[in-house]
């Protein structure tokens, strides 16, 4: 493991960004967003994907300094196309359409089509939240079929993201955000490259045999080469059995469907679609007992005595504070072959790559 000290890790990512065609502040927006996601914890959607996303640059599929086109404009609902921007640039400008008309009518709907990847969606529920509003995200990473539906061998979704923002009054928010698989892709691209190991079942071979191999998703793979999910014969299974499934389904039919990136199938291109409604408590709760009692469940939650092993209960978003808090201190740990990916890939555009 090396230790990146989060400057460092910000300038060998936006120099890297910068090379391929990014504007200064897009290089450093998408490079902040992914060292986010490490300081986070979720590593999965962190800066191991600097060289995928150069990658996609070079072939076309992203195109650097995109804006997003609004398809459909009423006071409450918006459509808007990302054009296969750079999900970090296109995604907060829908939060922020979003974000407008709900103050104005204290419920929005945004659909986002055709962004690229948009990474961690709790990054967008923090944006909603920081403005005070209440969010929910449904997600589909169409083009990308990884995850079998309960009761399937077969994969048929996206991981299909959900998320949920609640805002508080000089505090942090609460953020529930996952992936509705029983991991993250990333998470497998982590443990493939030496990173945290699998659960147990979160994979699933197409002899219908459980399995935490990443080979299974990825096919056989160099150390520090290319990680290809369309060469494993594998899937990732569905989180939480039948609901979870559920859940997911509703994620492609709400993020892919109904925003028009279309759920996933094959033969698409990538694209992260996403279908976020934004809600002013303040206009719902007009005697503003939201955040007292939001306060008090809180409390109330985290008083349950903990299970055998566990030292307390977390509310979601905690584990995550707790991760930004320590690694903001102290650097991000990445495995020698996510960082020595990411150097070699900032040396072939011609990007610096600072010593450590
Ligand atoms: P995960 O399994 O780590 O679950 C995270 C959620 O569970 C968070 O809300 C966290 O606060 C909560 N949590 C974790 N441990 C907890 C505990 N002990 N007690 C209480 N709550 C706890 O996340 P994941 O499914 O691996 O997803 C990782 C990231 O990947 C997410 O940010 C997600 O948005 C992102 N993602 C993005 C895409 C995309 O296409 N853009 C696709 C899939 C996932």
């Amino acid at each position: 493991m090396v230790l990146v000290p989060v400057a460092k890790l910000e300038q060998v990512c936006a120099d890297t960004f910068a090379r391929i065609g990014s504007t200064p502040e897009e290089a450093l927006r998408v490079a902040r967003s992914l060292i986010g996601a490490n300081l986070t914890g979720h590593d999965s959607h962190g800066v191991i994907r600097v060289p995928r996303y150069v990658d996609w640059v070079k072939s076309g599929d992203i195109t650097p300094n995109q804006t997003v086109a609004v398809l459909v404009d009423t006071p409450s609902l918006a459509v808007v196309d990302g054009r296969y921007g750079f999900g970090q640039t296109v995604a907060p400008e829908a939060v922020r359409i979003g974000v407008a008309k709900a103050r104005d009518a204290g419920l929005s709907a945004v659909a986002l089509r055709d962004a690229g990847h948009i990474g961690r969606i709790g990054e967008w529920a923090e944006m909603a939240a920081a403005e005070g509003l209440v969010s929910i995200h449904f997600v589909t990473a169409s083009g990308s079929i990884l995850v079998a539906p309960f009761g399937a061998r077969e994969r048929r979704l996206s991981t299909a993201p959900f998320c949920v923002g609640v805002p508080r009054e000089g505090q942090e928010p609460v953020i529930l955000d996952f992936a509705t698989s029983i991991v993250a892709e990333g998470k497998v691209m982590v443990a493939s490259q030496g990173g945290k190991k699998l659960p147990e079942g979160a994979l699933i071979g197409p002899d219908g045999e459980f399995s935490t191999d990443p080979a299974m998703l990825y096919g056989p793979y160099e150390p520090e080469g290319p990680r290809d999910s369309t060469r494993g014969r594998g899937a990732i299974r569905a989180f939480g059995e039948h609901k979870g499934s559920g859940l997911a389904f509703m994620c492609e039919i709400l993020g892919g469907s109904l925003t028009g990136a279309k759920a996933t199938g094959p033969g698409r291109r990538f694209c992260n679609g996403m279908f976020s409604i934004y809600v002013d408590p303040k206009r719902v709760d007009p005697e503003q007992v939201f955040d007292a009692d939001v306060t008090r469940y809180i409390a109330y939650f985290k008083s349950a005595e903990p299970a055998k092993g566990v030292d307390e209960v977390l509310t979601p978003g905690e584990p995550e504070r707790r991760m930004r808090e320590e690694r903001t201190r102290n650097g991000v740990p990445l495995t020698e072959a996510t960082w020595n990916s990411i150097c070699a890939k900032a040396r072939e555009v011609g990007a610096g790559v600072p010593a450590l």
